[in-house]
């Protein structure tokens, strides 16, 4: 076991290239530029009875143009996070991103021709091609929703006026927004993120203050925002299901996702047979808050008021030891992004905010970005960020297009992570203010990311009904008050301004049903590490099983190898078991404790 401790630092991106104006990087750019060239060339070989060896060499080029273009835009990025005042940089992410966007249009005729290929053929080459197989797999599930050229270079040129305008529209009108709010004894102006710090706040004044003026600046353009809403609902339901005959408009993004239809409608239902949980959780927080009733402002009104605040040496190590508690070789996993130098934890002026991990290729450890403060939710990001790296790590054996789970598996190593640091922290701090800070704040999370996502979700499958029957903007605020209703019963006091919300959440607009991803990441956790206290040791290989599949099988797929069938509702219930416990821990505590 290594010793070592670690400080807050910059990341080294040496592992890259040495900058971006370095003669390294200038060789990457020719180089890239010499292999599309070549890779053009295949083009007259892309025939239907191409022989499999001619095939997979094709892959592995693309895999290497790949490999060399995402070292170079990961660069780029980094490098901007890193530093977003440096105009340099700025510079050249903008450099970059139009070079390789070049490079990417003069490659795409591969994909089209593989999508366009007949089954008897593609077939016979995905027998034969190993850890591409996937990458190949996913990309044909579109053949039957894909168009001819011409009708599919048609709504591209109309989607940059139509869907996309609407969107940037919906973007320039919300983003002009400015609150006000009178707190601290003074009247302030302040952008959404920093309004809604007040819905934390230990003063219910201004925790409803702040919902309110929220819901006045978005209820004032309301009438408009819920139209620009009608519009892409319409839009996506012409395209989707008329056009490219998918069988409802939440199917389109289902088969993104890779996810069967009846999976997402299971994964729903119980959860709204679920609200009864939340709404148990809400009673409590009452209690503990000394209200009668919780209003709908006060959902994440802090309970207990913790300042512990940890030394960045002292959470590594916890970090550390809690993934080592669960196994050795994904606390290893984790040093390499700390000896490696690939991890930016300080506060920097300049720095992007917030928290990422980037992995780049399967050869090169992940690059992971913090803000680190000290705050328990500080150490839980580390954790967070540090499971990304180790299923990137966990999953180094594919290629670069197998590598990376996709978006419903995404979050597991990273909430994984999360969970086992939790435990730990449960399991030794000896303040029981902190410990019961770290109950609420999980519980209040869960509620976050499970049922606030799946009763958008919802609202989004109502929506997207009843826009198709002519329903009216009203007609849509009076549905998502119904929503709001079930979602939470006589658990809380719900006001009337609460019936702008829908209009005020962006990923509805700008990718429509995306957000039952987050509820689906979150339960699958949840159950597995359900799964993972009833079993103890026999679940470890199975779950480093699942992360090391990364994104070379469809999910359901590497779920059910490892003995998990998503299809069942019993295993969705599992992760909600997982939250009443919790909420259970907490009404056994002797309130005002
Ligand atoms: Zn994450």
């Amino acid at each position: 076991m290594e010793t070592t401790t670690y400080s807050l630092a910059p990341w080294s991106l040496s592992d890259l290239f040495p900058g971006s104006a370095s003669p390294e990087m200038q060789a990457a750019f020719d180089e890239l530029e010499r292999r599309t060239a070549a890779f053009e060339n295949h083009r007259l070989e892309l025939k239907p009875d191409i022989e499999a060896r001619a095939f997979l060499l094709i892959l592995d080029e693309i895999e290497q143009i790949t490999r060399l273009s995402n070292c170079v835009d990961g660069f780029a990025g980094l490098d901007f996070s890193a530093d977003t005042q440096n105009q340099a940089a700025q510079a050249f992410l903008a450099r970059a991103s139009q070079f390789l966007t070049g490079l990417q249009n003069r490659a795409l005729f591969f994909e089209i021709w593989w999508k366009e290929l007949d089954a008897a053929n593609a077939q016979r080459l995905m027998d034969v091609s190993g850890d591409y197989r996937y990458f190949l797999e996913k990309t044909r599930q579109f053949t039957p929703h894909t168009l001819s050229e011409p009708e599919e270079k048609i709504i591209n040129i109309k989607n940059v006026t139509g869907a996309n305008a609407l969107n940037v529209l919906y973007d320039s009108i919300t983003n002009r927004y400015s609150f006000k709010i009178n707190a601290d004894g003074e009247g302030q102006e302040l952008t959404r993120g920093e309004l809604m710090v007040y819905a934390r706040h230990h003063d219910p004044d201004l925790r409803a203050a702040a919902y309110q003026e929220l819901y006045r600046v978005y209820g004032n353009d309301g009438p408009i925002l819920g139209q620009i809403y009608q519009t892409l609902v319409r839009d996506w339901r012409a395209e989707q299901v008329e056009l490219r005959k998918f069988n409802s408009p939440i199917s389109a993004r289902n088969l993104v996702n890779d996810i069967p239809d009846t999976v997402v409608d299971t994964l729903l239902d119980v959860a709204e047979r679920n609200a009864g949980l939340f709404q148990r959780y809400f009673r409590l927080k009452a209690r503990w808050l000394g209200v009668e009733r919780l209003r709908r402002y006060d959902i994440y009104a802090p309970v207990a008021q913790s300042d512990k605040r940890y030394e960045f040496e002292v959470a590594a190590d916890m970090v550390l030891d809690s993934f080592n508690q669960f196994h050795p070789q994904v606390s290893q996993l984790a040093r390499r992004v700390f000896t490696e130098h690939h991890l930016d934890s300080e506060v920097r002026k300049g720095k992007r905010g917030g928290a990422f991990c980037a992995t780049l290729t399967p050869d090169l450890t992940p690059w992971v970005l913090l803000n680190y403060q000290g705050r328990p939710e500080d150490v839980a990001t580390l954790a967070h960020e540090l499971g990304h790296a180790i299923h990137s790590m966990l999953a180094e054996h594919h290629n670069a297009f197998t590598q990376q789970a996709s978006l419903p598996l995404a979050e597991t190593a990273s909430t994984f992570g999360e969970m086992m640091l939790v435990d730990r922290l449960l399991a030794t701090e000896s303040d029981a203010g902190v410990r019961r800070d770290l109950l609420f704040r999980q519980i209040d999370d869960a509620y976050a990311t499970i049922q606030r996502q799946v009763f958008f979700a919802l609202f989004e499958r109502q929506a997207h009904e009843l826009v198709q029957q002519g329903a009216a903007v009203d007609d849509l605020s009076a549905a998502y008050m119904e929503n709001l209703q079930r979602q939470f019963g006589d658990a809380l006091d719900l006001s009337d301004e609460f019936r702008w919300e829908w209009v005020s959440i962006p990923h509805i607009y700008h990718v429509p049903f995306y957000v039952y991803a987050y509820s689906f990441g979150q339960l699958l956790v949840l159950s597995l590490y359900k799964q993972f206290k009833n079993e103890g040791e026999f679940f470890k290989p199975r779950y480093l099983k699942i992360l090391a599949a990364g994104g070379s099988q469809a999910p359901a797929r590497v779920l059910s190898e490892a003995g998990i069938d998503i299809f069942n509702p019993a295993f969705w219930q599992g992760g909600f078991d997982v939250v009443s416990e919790s909420i259970a821990r907490l009404e056994a505590l002797p309130v005002g404790q």
